[in-house]
């Protein structure tokens, strides 16, 4: 199994290439040479050990190049940050309505999965090549902590985490600054995430900067963190017993959703994809009206979901363009230089055909916090609840699961202010406070970031 790049990089690159890489080398995408058709079972394991169905969708997209016992270790570590008390974490709400709480890992959030995954597959693809790897990533709160705690310690890793400072939860923020590791360094950028995504961007193609060894992301822009969110939506099917259940997926760079695509693509029991936004709403608009125009991100309590170019829409739209790479270059040149494209017709179509999407207010996300614990005696944090609006508002007889991406203890301010009373915050959120914070406050400014990872990588 190969990888090849959304804008026309065609160098076939294994999974271990593809996972250091990053983005390719013309700043596309990774995605696989062709789509694999499992040849086992996929319905059976589906419905079998969560670890076991990892380990076989790790195997089909070529990640046994890195070993037999990284694949096993990587779907371990998932397999731990996914299951609440041995289960598939679902839980019924009324007929033909599910929730997947994927926040049982060590962040409380979904992207623990991804990123536990992450760790050992870098770390065998470092030790196989006999290299050490600069990691930088942009976040919006739940991706920087769920790298910290997955990459503390790596001995072929050194981590640096930007984060849009004052824009991110306490939680979200003590989650990162208060692991002591040498190999992790916290950015606090003074913009928003757009301006961190930008300042990564420049940091994966500064010339200075790959003559000190490799560089990579650890965004969702990686396919190695996609992988690791498909085997969700497979067994959460499984558990529902629904047949092609529609997934309502709350979104921001659109790498969940698009994982929930490739379990669908590889023909798995996933039905309709929503992708359920809020006020920052680009993928919305280009879907609907067919104008994707980036726009300053306004701040939202579904801070995590505050992305207004979402990274992963380039490989929606490679897809729908019947993988042609020259269209998708095109768009995504053009977008890059001006902020705004016109899709045409046709791509416009082909995307409604492959997933629909919806905006979700403050107030109705306020609004459905409350609902969902009145209703279903469910505590929900605002980007869940931003799903759960989006998939009440188009219940009709088709079942639905709707993803559950953090623990509202998360964010208690949006939640308290919606329920008048504080969600219960698990141990590990009370021990975080009251530990020490190192922290290093940044300009929105890619100079200033060059120089600030330089030093720290020398400083190694
Ligand atoms: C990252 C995140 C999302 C959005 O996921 P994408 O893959 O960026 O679309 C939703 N909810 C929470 C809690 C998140 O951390």
């Amino acid at each position: 199994m190969n990888y090849i790049g959304t804008r026309g990089f065609k160098e076939p690159r294994n999974f271990a290439g593809a996972l250091l890489d990053g983005l390719t080398p013309d700043g596309g995408l990774y995605v696989p040479e062709s789509w694999p058709v499992p040849a086992f079972d996929l319905k059976e394991a589906s419905a079998g050990g969560y670890g076991d169905l990892t380990e076989s969708l790790l195997n089909l997209f070529g990640v046994n190049v890195l070993g037999e016992h990284a694949v096993k270790a990587a779907a371990a570590k998932t397999e731990a940050a996914f299951l609440r008390n041995g289960e598939v974490p679902l839980t019924k709400l009324e007929d033909n309505l599910w929730i997947l709480e994927l926040y049982h890992g060590p962040t409380l959030a979904f992207k623990d999965m991804a990123m536990q995954m992450m760790a050992p597959l870098t770390d065998a693809a470092l030790a196989q090549r006999g290299e050490k790897l600069t990691l930088v990533t942009a976040t919006s709160g739940d991706t920087g902590a769920a790298a910290v705690r997955a990459f503390a310690g790596s001995e072929h890793v050194k981590l640096i985490v930007f984060h849009p400072l004052g824009r991110v939860s306490p939680v979200q923020r003590l989650q990162m600054t208060t692991v002591e590791a040498e190999n992790v360094l916290n950015v606090g950028v003074e913009g928003d995430f757009d301006d961190c995504q930008k300042i990564v961007k420049a940091l994966l193609t500064e010339p200075s900067l790959k003559t000190a060894g490799l560089i990579s992301s650890v965004n969702s822009i990686n396919w190695g963190r996609l992988l690791g969110q498909v085997p969700y939506y497979l067994a959460a099917a499984a558990k529902s017993g629904a047949d092609k259940p529609e997934f309502v997926v709350p979104t921001g760079n659109f790498g969940d959703a698009f994982a929930g695509w490739v379990g669908r693509k590889i023909g798995g029991n996933v039905g309709h994809l929503h992708a359920a936004v809020n006020r920052n709403d680009a993928l919305n608009q280009a879907i609907n009206t067919g104008r994707y125009v980036r726009r300053q991100a306004v701040e939202t309590a579904s801070v995590s979901m505050d992305v207004q170019a979402p990274s992963n829409f380039e490989r929606l739209v490679f897809e729908a363009s019947g993988r042609n790479a020259e269209t998708t270059k095109a768009m995504f040149d053009t977008f890059g230089q001006t902020g705004a494209v016109t899709l045409s017709p046709e791509l416009q179509n082909a995307l409604k055909g492959e997933v629909s999407a919806s905006t979700v207010s403050e107030e109705t996300t306020k609004a459905t916090i409350k609902l969902a614990y009145e209703k279903y005696g469910q505590v929900i944090c605002p980007h869940t609840a931003v799903a759960l609006a989006a998939a009440l508002e188009r219940k009709g007889d088709a079942p639905q699961i709707v993803l559950s991406t953090a623990h509202p203890a998360k964010f208690p301010a949006f939640v308290t202010e919606a329920l008048g009373f504080e969600p219960k915050a698990p141990d590990a959120i009370t021990d975080l406070y009251g530990l020490t914070e190192t922290l290093t406050e940044a300009p929105a400014d890619v100079a200033a970031a060059v120089t600030t990872v330089k030093s720290f990588i020398e400083w190694l």
